[in-house]
């Protein structure tokens, strides 16, 4: 469910015509809808009502600071990936004690801040990073928390590129290695267990892998109890997925009752660390159609979003739903929709049924709230988007475009 629906065939994001938006802010456009963030946030928090649990959102997915101080109005805590990100969710006021940091490569000044901070705890994915982590709190007279991720090999049934729990990827320990990540963390003086993680994918569409994942957690919980770790911390990461198009992915709530039951007799906090399902759609991308082209085999909408806008379709394939942010009423045609950008990988669909449309007409790009924006760069030395949130009647620019001189700024 989402706040961005048609009125008398013209696009309104909450109360407030998109038509408007993109002719006061121009194209590419992302515009974020705050009710639908609030909705989508309350319904996967509240999911966990029968578990003590403490929802992390995942930074990466959307980490415009005016996303991040809604939801931690809300109550949300964050899971950050890079020093960067820690530093956006320090800034937009959120509370140190419910910040995760999870990734493969933490570096000794990111740990450091982490620990300046006092996060939560660490989600460790090395034995070199362990080690590494206790030298910096060692030399900072701090004691770090942290849990081990650990890589159930489970198969989530998703894209390659988004699969993080099989033995094949670079993420977590496995069984093995973390049973002795675990004792030698039991032995270094500055590290304090405090927990178990893992995240196995993203945009996963049903709750099986999650549960398969789960069970090997408690079946390994029981082991490193015995072994003397008090665990307090149960991460269960995020990537549940979103429907993008025909996918039905599961609701939260069936995901909040499986793990009630299996963790009910369990003196365990449960940490969530969603990104997509909460940011995905709650956020459009609009894009004016610059030209339309034709040859024998294919018609082309070349628009104003490119691949540096939009990676995902060019990334992973993904699906984007498209339609006109104005309905004109047109007989259907078969387009690739492609972007400016000089490489053939530059589109947002292919093979796409759409009203006929001009030239100089405004698409709607659905589902582009998570890893959109993010994901965006400055290739072809293209200036990156302005960001809208919506609440309401109310428009707050939450990153205004970039110039031709943000280009170059950081130049000498
Ligand atoms: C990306 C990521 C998430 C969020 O994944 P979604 O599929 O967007 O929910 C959570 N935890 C970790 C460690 C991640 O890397």
């Amino acid at each position: 469910m989402h706040h961005f629906e048609y009125r008398d065939g013209k696009l309104f994001a909450e109360e407030v015509s998109v038509t408007s938006l993109a002719e006061d802010y121009g194209t590419p456009l992302y515009i974020y809808s705050a009710a639908t963030f609030r909705r989508h946030f309350e319904a996967f928090d509240s999911a966990f009502d029968g578990l003590d649990h403490l929802t992390c959102y995942s930074v990466k997915a959307n980490s415009n600071l005016s996303v991040l101080k809604m939801l931690g109005e809300m109550g949300a805590g964050m899971d950050v990936v890079s020093g960067g990100e820690l530093f956006r969710a320090l800034k937009a006021g959120i509370d140190p004690a419910k910040i995760v940091y999870s990734g493969v490569g933490k570096r000794d000044s990111e740990i450091r801040e982490a620990l300046t901070a006092g996060i939560l705890m660490f989600n460790v994915e090395s034995m070199a990073e362990l080690v590494k982590i206790n030298e910096v709190a060692g030399d900072m007279g701090k004691t770090a928390c942290i849990s081990i991720r650990i890589n159930p090999d489970v198969d989530p049934q998703t894209h390659p590129y988004i699969s993080t729990g099989m033995k094949k990827n670079k993420f977590g320990l496995d069984i093995e290695h973390s049973l002795e990540a675990y004792k030698l963390a039991l032995e270094l003086e500055n590290i304090e267990p405090v927990g178990m993680d893992c995240h196995i994918g993203s945009q996963l569409t049903s709750i099986d892998p999650f549960l398969e994942a789960l069970d090997k957690l408690l079946n390994f919980h029981s082991k490193i109890t015995e072994m003397g770790v008090n665990v307090k911390y149960l991460d269960l990461g995020g990537g549940l997925g979103i429907p993008y198009d025909e996918e039905e992915p599961p609701h939260p709530t069936e995901f909040g009752k499986a793990l009630a039951e299996k963790l009910s007799a369990l003196p365990l906090k449960v940490i969530l660390e969603p990104g997509r399902v909460i940011a995905g759609n709650s956020g459009v991308m609009i894009t004016e159609v610059v030209y339309t082209k034709s040859n024998p085999t294919k018609n082309f909408l070349i628009v104003d979003a490119g691949m540096n806008d939009l990676v995902r379709p060019s990334l992973y394939g993904s699906f984007h739903r498209i339609g006109e942010v104005e309905q004109q009423g047109r007989a259907a045609k078969e387009y690739d929709v492609v972007g400016p950008i000089c490489e053939s990988g530059d589109f947002l669909a292919r093979d796409r049924k759409l009203p006929e449309v001009e030239a100089g007409e405004r698409l709607v790009v659905y589902s582009a709230g998570a890893y959109g924006f993010t994901m965006a760069s400055n290739y072809n030395s293209r200036p990156r988007a302005c960001e809208l949130l919506v609440d309401g009647d109310t428009v707050i620019v939450a990153r205004k475009r970039e110039t031709y001189d943000s280009l170059i700024e950081n130049e000498l």
